[in-house]
């Protein structure tokens, strides 16, 4: 265990008036979530079944899944047609990062107001509005547009 004098003499070169809490909030954001389980979890969001081709309902496999899992474009060998996995979905043509979404997604369902959801997920307080819209449409049973 850490002596108290460790501790106090550690504090005696810290300037008073700084929060830990306070500094790791303000350097928080989306950077600091693993994009890989962000990607998954985004991904089980937008698609609950298997990955399968939008216009042929070809069930991807091999390669191509993991393609689809990356949000890379895929090409169908029955049909032909290249999508990727946001296409068709809430999720299409989105600049943001899966990481972001998780990230604004979280700290929507803890309240947080939208001023600091943006600053923290680095988008405009209007982006972050957006999205608690398309959340919502979603929960109804929406598409998210
Ligand atoms: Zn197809």
């Amino acid at each position: 265990m850490e002596s108290l004098e460790t501790t106090a003499i550690s504090d005696r070169a810290r300037p008073t008036g700084i929060s830990f809490p306070a500094e790791v909030a303000k350097a928080f954001g989306a950077d600091f979530l693993d994009p890989e389980r962000c990607g998954e979890i985004v991904l089980a969001w937008i698609h609950p079944g298997p990955a399968v081709c939008p216009r042929c309902g070809l069930v991807l496999e091999g390669r191509s899944l993991a393609r689809f899992q990356s949000f890379g474009r895929v090409h169908c060998r029955e049909c032909g047609k290249f999508f990727t996995a946001t296409a068709g979905t809430a999720l299409h043509k989105v600049q943001i990062s899966p990481s972001q979404i998780v990230l604004i997604a979280y700290l929507l369902a803890l309240e947080v107001d939208l001023v600091e959801i943006s600053r923290a997920a680095s988008v405009d307080p209007e982006t972050v509005r957006l999205w608690r819209l398309k959340f919502a449409a979603l929960a109804r049973g929406g598409r998210g547009k």
